[in-house]
């Protein structure tokens, strides 16, 4: 029988397992994805290779001290966020942008050299391959005697565990999972009441392969917007905007071009429109930035239809960040068998990657403080 069963191989599942392993217990990472990283998604455009985040991009060094040493100890490299020039306001469908100053649009935010995936390659690659198990639905929990029985689709036989942890985003864990036995109604609630950071939208990534030039160093001067005075930080502020923000998404030196943004229109315009976005997307970039714009290779992520990321109830947008780490969320359950983790519950950076590594060694701790305490007898969770 395994000591742990870690549900979601996001940042928190493998960041988590990662310790697990240095205190030599038996464990294993189910996703439910054909891959790793959760919100972590890095994809390589095809006419220049550049590395695209189509999920979690950046860090902030200053504030968030557990991201900046994990990436320090895995020895993966950072760059600062490209944000020297002009942002580009658009307050009008019809007029053309208003340049406005603003150098530090992202507040001193850093990027991933190779895009945020290098991170869950790094901590993947210093897991035993057999601990983790890919394409692994959970459905259903069963408390027994001395163990958890974990039941996953199309798999015959449950696995079993003494502990169990729910890597996963609160919300999608209440709609998908039949806990038996049931888990109390404050829980649900709360659990039902905490929203997915950014389950409910759409990313854009714009990759430029075709150079307008070299400079003196002999790199490709795709970065066309750099060469203008702009940082390619835009912001469409009219209602009618299809993308509300656009970034600078070139690699570390700039050789590589791109840019990234997020979507204005919601989940069910996003779907209504689907045919028709990148060419929307298209045009709304060709105003921020002109003709140039128009020979982008674009990508669209819409977390909205992650199956495995975002419920019904995240449809509907956060107005502004959620206030993360509900206290019932950090406690056991099942007389210490059952934990809850993840980004959305944490305390300091809930919501961002951050948060996610903050609930890892959250849960490093509750799980040894239970695994001394576990008796045999069920009890409801704490409410
Ligand atoms: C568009 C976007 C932009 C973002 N930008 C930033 C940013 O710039 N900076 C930042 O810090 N953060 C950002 N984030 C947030 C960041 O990605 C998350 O905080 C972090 O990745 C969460 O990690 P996690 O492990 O807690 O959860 P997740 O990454 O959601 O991992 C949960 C895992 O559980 C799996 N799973 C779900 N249900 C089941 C099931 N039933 N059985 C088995 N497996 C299951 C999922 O497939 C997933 O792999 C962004 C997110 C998005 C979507």
């Amino acid at each position: 029988m395994l000591d742990v069963a870690i549900v979601g191989g996001g940042l928190c599942g493998l960041a988590l397992a990662n310790s697990l392993q240095a205190q030599g217990l038996t464990f294993a990472v189910f996703e439910a994805r054909p891959r790793l990283g959760g919100r972590i998604h890095t994809v390589e455009a095809r006419n220049n290779g550049l590395p695209m985040d189509m999920g979690a991009a950046w860090f902030w060094p200053q504030t968030q001290p557990r991201i900046t040493h994990l990436l320090r100890k895995l020895n993966l490299a950072s760059f600062p966020q490209h944000d020297t020039g002009k942002l580009l306001n658009l307050p009008d469908p019809e007029t053309p942008p208003v340049p406005l100053e603003m150098d530090d649009m992202h507040s001193g935010a850093q990027r991933i050299e190779g895009g945020a995936a290098r991170l869950v390659e790094a901590l993947a690659a210093r897991l035993p391959g057999a601990s983790l198990h890919l394409e692994q639905v959970l459905e259903r929990l069963v408390l027994g005697e001395d163990r958890v029985e974990l039941h996953f689709r199309h798999q015959p036989e449950p696995v079993p565990a003494r502990q169990v942890v729910l890597a996963l985003p609160p919300r999608l864990l209440e709609e998908r999972i039949e806990f038996v036995p049931p888990l109390n109604g404050q829980l649900r609630e709360t659990l039902r009441e905490t929203p997915t950071w950014m389950g409910a939208h759409a990313k854009l990534a714009a990759s430029y392969g075709k150079p307008d030039g070299m400079d003196a160093a002999g790199i490709d001067r795709a970065a066309f917007w750099r060469d203008d005075g702009q940082s390619g930080n835009g912001v469409a502020t009219h209602p009618r905007a299809v993308l509300g923000e656009i970034h600078d998404a070139c690699d570390a030196l700039g050789a590589r071009a791109g840019l990234s943004g997020f979507f204005a229109l919601t989940a069910p315009l996003r779907a209504a429109f689907r045919l028709g976005l990148p060419m929307l997307a298209r045009s709304q970039l060709i105003q921020w930035f002109g003709p140039r714009a128009q020979e982008a290779e674009i990508r669209i992520q819409d977390w909205a239809d992650e199956t495995w990321t975002s419920s019904r109830l995240d449809r509907i947008p956060a107005e502004e960040h959620p206030a993360y780490g509900n206290a019932l969320l950090q406690m056991p359950c099942w007389n210490g068998r059952l934990h809850f983790g993840g980004s959305e519950t944490a305390s300091h950076g809930g919501g961002y990657m951050e948060g996610a590594l903050e609930s890892a060694g959250r849960l490093r701790r509750e799980l040894l403080i239970s695994r001394s305490a576990l008796s045999g007898s069920v009890e409801a969770c704490p409410s």
